[in-house]
């Protein structure tokens, strides 16, 4: 259920209504937009939230059930764009943000390699996994914590923030201490204990789509990010499981104007593991910026025929440089910049 306050609700008012909510035994979120107050009150599905305990407290104006079962990421919460800020990169506003770098971590030269690329092609974060997440138990996972040291190292060198996915709840701490943005993996979408952890920090964290999930159950994986306090959410589509067989999934573009139209989250792109061959990379990234995506998760590396993860959907560096020009000017004829 959400409460709106009059514009002008004192502190005490506002704290009223809270306390009303903790009375009851619900919790309570606060949105403090530029024109109006919201709160939101929630608890169990099954326990109907009494409007009526509400309606005649100072200061509301109106009380509403939410209408879809996401709550704190639907826009009927918080009708105005959320922007996450990291490092001073705006992401959710005008500026279209390029995250790019390796699939995993490999070694120093690697990983310094990637990041001068990426700088120099104008993206403005690195990506770059510690801990992956494998399909094969024999495949490479990444070199954990000494591959966060070599992210920290090329973010020092560089000066460019990194992205890097967690895995498992008793990392977040350790992850935490190296990464600008938490990513959860599409595997991870539904790993609750992790996104209960992520949600007590309050880092910006990557929020992937699982390929096998609905835009209402990757809404709800964002609401438990919130639930616990934690605001600073970013979603990823990056393609889900359907009969097709020639790219290595269905990029489904719907959903940048379905998250823009029901949420208030910023949405990016990852068009590599979308694509999974480099060739269709480019075509899939511009028509993400031409949709309205607020980003791009986009997987360069150095030597892509010697990569130890996802080589074929890899650019090389002077691939991202071209791509960077065109999406320069899609995003300029959607109202963006990069
Ligand atoms: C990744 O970004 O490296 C990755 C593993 O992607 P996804 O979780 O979308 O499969
Ligand atoms: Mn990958």
């Amino acid at each position: 259920m959400i409460v709106e306050m009059r514009p002008s609700a004192t502190k005490e008012e506002i704290e009223d209504v809270v306390r009303k909510a903790t009375s009851l035994g619900f919790s309570s979120h606060l949105n403090m937009g530029s024109n109006k107050v919201v709160i939101a009150i929630l608890g169990e599905i099954t326990e109907q939230v009494p409007e009526e305990s509400f309606t005649h407290l100072p200061g509301v104006i109106t009380v509403a059930q939410i209408c879809t079962p996401y709550k704190l990421s639907s826009r009927e919460f918080k009708s105005e764009d959320s922007l996450v800020s990291v490092d001073g990169i705006e992401i959710g506003g005008k500026r279209v943000v390029v995250m790019a770098g390796p699939c995993a971590v490999e070694n120093e030269e690697q990983i310094m390699a990637a990041a001068k690329a990426v700088k120099q092609a104008g993206a403005c974060i690195l990506r770059g996994g510690a801990f992956k997440t494998r399909t094969s138990p024999f495949s490479f996972s990444g070199l954990g914590e000494a591959g966060l040291r070599l992210l920290a190292e090329a973010r020092e060198r560089f000066g460019i923030p990194v992205i890097t996915e967690v895995t498992d709840p008793r990392d977040v701490d350790l992850v935490l201490r190296y990464a600008d943005i938490l990513q959860v993996g599409a595997r991870n979408m539904q790993n609750f204990a992790l996104l209960t952890e992520i949600g007590r920090s309050k880092h910006p964290v990557l929020l992937k789509r699982n390929f096998a999930s609905t835009v209402t159950e990757w809404l709800l994986a964002a609401d438990y990010l919130m639930k616990g306090g934690n605001n600073r959410v970013i979603l990823c589509e990056r393609g889900v499981r359907n009969f097709e067989d020639h790219s290595r999934f269905s990029l489904d573009i719907c959903s940048i104007p379905v998250i823009k139209r029901f949420s208030h989250l910023p949405i990016i792109v990852d068009p590599s593991h979308a694509a999974g061959h480099y060739l269709l990379v480019p075509a899939v990234a511009k028509a993400a910026v031409a949709a309205g995506a607020d980003g791009l998760l986009i997987e360069v590396h150095p030597n892509p025929c010697k990569a130890l993860v996802d080589g074929p959907q890899s650019l090389t560096p002077s691939m991202l440089t071209l791509l960077m020009e065109d999406l320069k000017s899609v995003a300029e004829a959607v109202g963006r910049y990069i």
